[in-house]
């Protein structure tokens, strides 16, 4: 038999020969079940734990040694800082981007936004994934409504953050089914420290059918620092992870130019398959997918956490506003979640869909259409404020 007690965060196995515990004071149902414990399944148990809801959180905390840094939104830096986790990261841990330039694969070819433009103060946050997530896990440590545990427990609604993981569940095999599609690419992580200071600028780079972005940060040196996505084909990220680290500055130097100034890596590389897609079903009785367990969006617009954290205020403030008699679990409550969710994470895997395949094809009358149209956009301020207002909105 198992048993979820409260404050000592563990799960009970009870032989026979096991004294008797006092069942119904360490007995305990919870309101919800968050599966998963990456940065949207602790970020959702706080959110409900500060809506006066019992919340047991399973999974196993991160290991807190990720080289990637995430672009987040002014949206999702507004929930972090709800939760009183985003105060909480060190300076260092979090730098923000003031100017984005996009590179096309033409010289002159050029899509420049500037938070000045936009008249925000800055157009993202990049942020430590290691650091996020570990002051996400210090704040769950000090939620008394979030209970670690490692087995499922008796709850009125589970909260599916397994990320893509999500699709592989035996549970959910009958509740929905998953799109998913291998982009046939990998994304290369990993941090670099330049020769020349970033002044808050990220910079991007399409380059059939490469996607590079340095995102400007402080980490492992103020401001001379650089975060790396690099999405390419399997075998040439294959290829670029067997080089060593000379070889491999050589081949980023080639398409970054010199810009940023001269890039060495500072940590390991590290590497993921591209897949994209998403569920065909984000809710039923007792149930709800979130984050990345809902949709799996191309890195290239740093948009997925956004989704997934935007997701996570979406379905607190549906929780929060539910009349009284209805239960958490609530298939139509659920609904008014998904209905909420469905057009902008729908718009998001357009746009980033379209982009890659747009800037995947390699036939000249594409190559001169896409950098061509990025001329134009870059002569439309309007245009460009309508495009980086959707960006920020996620
Ligand atoms: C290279 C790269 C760069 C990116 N950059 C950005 C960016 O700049 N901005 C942005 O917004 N997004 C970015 N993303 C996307 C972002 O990483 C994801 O959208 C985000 O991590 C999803 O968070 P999640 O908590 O939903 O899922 P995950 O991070 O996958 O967490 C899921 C958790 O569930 C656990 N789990 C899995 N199965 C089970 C199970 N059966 N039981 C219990 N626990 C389980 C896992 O161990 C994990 O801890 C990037 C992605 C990549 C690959």
């Amino acid at each position: 038999m198992l048993l979820a007690v409260k404050g000592l965060q563990t799960s009970v196995g009870l032989s026979p020969r096991a004294p008797a515990l006092p069942r119904i004071a360490t007995m305990q149902s919870f309101d919800v079940e968050v599966r998963g414990a990456g940065i949207v399944g602790k970020s959702l148990a706080l959110s409900l734990a500060a809506l006066g809801l019992d919340v047991a959180l399973r999974g196993a905390p991160a290991s807190g040694d990720d080289v990637r840094a995430y672009a987040l939104s002014p949206s999702s830096i507004e929930l972090l800082r709800r939760l009183r986790v985003w105060d909480a990261l060190a300076a260092d841990a979090r730098t923000a981007v003031h100017d984005i330039v996009v590179h096309g694969d033409e010289a002159g070819a050029v899509l420049e936004f500037s938070a000045w433009q936009q008249c925000v103060a800055e157009l993202a946050v990049i942020t430590d994934a290691g650091a996020l997530e570990r002051a996400l896990g210090a704040a769950i440590g000090g939620a008394t409504r979030v209970v670690r545990v490692d087995v499922d427990v008796d709850a009125a609604l589970v909260a599916h953050c397994e990320g893509r993981a999500a699709a592989t569940l035996r549970s959910l095999g009958a509740a929905t089914t998953f799109e998913r599609s291998d982009t046939g690419q990998r994304a290369i992580a990993a941090r670099l420290v330049a020769s020349l200071p970033h002044r808050h600028v990220a910079r991007q780079w399409f380059r059939s059918p490469d996607v590079l972005a340095l995102l400007p940060f402080d980490r492992p040196q103020r401001e001379r620092s650089y975060a790396l996505v690099w999405s390419l084909p399997r075998e040439r990220a294959e290829a670029l992870l067997a080089l060593d680290a000379g070889a491999f500055e050589r081949e980023l130097a080639a398409v970054a130019g010199s810009d940023a100034g001269a890039l060495s890596l500072a940590s390991e590389r590290a590497a993921w398959p591209l897949v994209v897609g998403g569920a065909a079903a984000w809710s039923g009785p007792g149930w709800v997918l979130v984050g990345d367990a809902a949709h799996v969006v191309h890195p290239l617009a740093g948009q997925g956490l956004n989704l997934g954290l935007a997701d996570v205020a979406a379905l607190t403030a549906v929780v929060a506003g539910r009349e009284p008699w209805r239960a958490v679990g609530d298939e139509r409550l659920l609904r008014r979640y998904e209905r909420q969710r469905a057009a902008p994470t729908w718009a998001m895997r357009q746009m980033t869909d379209g982009l890659l395949r747009l800037f995947a094809a390699s036939s000249a009358p594409i190559r001169e259409l896409r950098n061509n149209g990025m001329g134009l956009v870059n002569r439309v301020p309007p245009l460009k404020r309508w495009l980086t207002a959707r960006a920020l909105d996620s």
